[in-house]
């Protein structure tokens, strides 16, 4: 059995692939072939037999996630060759083994997996944060619904996960063509697939954010981003912050620099 695992991380996102694919490694289904998809345009991402590259620019907020179905689907090829789909966002970890008959759905579940999200697994209805707009393809009427589901968690068999991916690239290509983008943007769109589409349900214990406590097993640990420059930095919102980034940069370089004058001349005259 083929595992595809599909991973986006454009611009800055990839100070996260290191940890995710060692982790992975270690612990996600450790005696099944996997296949990393890594959709990204970094230059410090090795390819081997396993780990493909797919070469992909960064779309800006909030496409880089928004149009992940798009992304897959320029794949499709590739990807029908596993067959298991799974996509993580880019700042999972895992830390305890998750096996095969822990997060492969059957058809009852429609062949599909989505992961109950940490904020809402212990919320009513009326709570929930769907698409309310109906002017959107991801609107959900207040009597449908009876999950919350994250954006950062989807799988499924090959042919169920794709047939997904293209309903949900048609109807964000018709929200974009009503000037419509869904509140919670890939997230509201899932949300309303599973609505008709009920999947394999997985515990807030496999979208375990970092200091976090939750009342489930943990089996991954999502990494703050505040501790890697924050949203807005990562995701290239705020000039100010990327400022910030090169001028800490060239601070650390002027301090190399000047300890490797110390070493040479035994002083430094920057
Ligand atoms: N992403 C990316 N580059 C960006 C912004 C987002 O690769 O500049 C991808 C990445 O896979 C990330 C996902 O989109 O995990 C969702 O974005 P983010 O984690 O910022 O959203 P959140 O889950 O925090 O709402």
């Amino acid at each position: 059995m083929k595992i595809g695992i599909l991973y986006i991380c454009t611009g800055k996102y990839d100070v996260f692939w290191k940890g995710f694919y060692e982790s992975a490694e270690q612990y996600l289904l450790p005696n099944t072939e996997k296949h990393y998809f890594v959709f990204t345009d970094s230059k410090t991402i090795d390819e081997t037999d396993r780990i493909h590259k797919i070469f992909q620019v960064q779309l800006g907020w909030p496409k880089d996630t928004l149009m992940r179905f798009h992304l897959f689907l320029n794949k499709e090829d590739e990807l029908s060759k596993m067959d298991f789909l799974f996509f993580f966002n880019a700042n999972y970890t895992f830390v305890k083994t998750i096996n095969e008959d822990e997060i492969l759905p059957t058809e009852n579940e429609h062949f599909l997996v989505g992961q109950i999200h940490p904020v809402a697994y212990h919320l009513q209805r009326k709570d929930f944060n769907y698409e309310t707009n109906p002017n959107s393809t991801a609107y959900i009427p207040i009597d449908k619904g009876k999950h919350y589901f994250a954006g950062g968690l989807i799988g499924g068999n090959t042919f169920a996960f794709l047939k997904m991916c293209q309903n949900l690239k048609q109807n964000i290509d018709k929200d974009f063509e009503n000037n419509v983008i869904a509140k919670w943007h890939d997230e509201s769109h899932i949300n309303a697939y599973f609505v008709t589409h009920e999947p394999k349900k997985l515990h807030p214990g496999f979208c375990y954010p970092q200091g976090w406590y939750l009342p489930f097993v943990q089996k991954t640990l999502l990494l703050d981003k505040n501790k890697f420059g924050g949203h807005a930095f990562l995701r290239g919102e705020n000039k100010q912050s990327s400022f910030q980034f090169i001028h800490a940069k060239l601070f650390y370089l002027k301090l190399i620099v000047r300890a490797g004058l110390y070493k040479i001349f035994g002083y430094s005259f920057i």
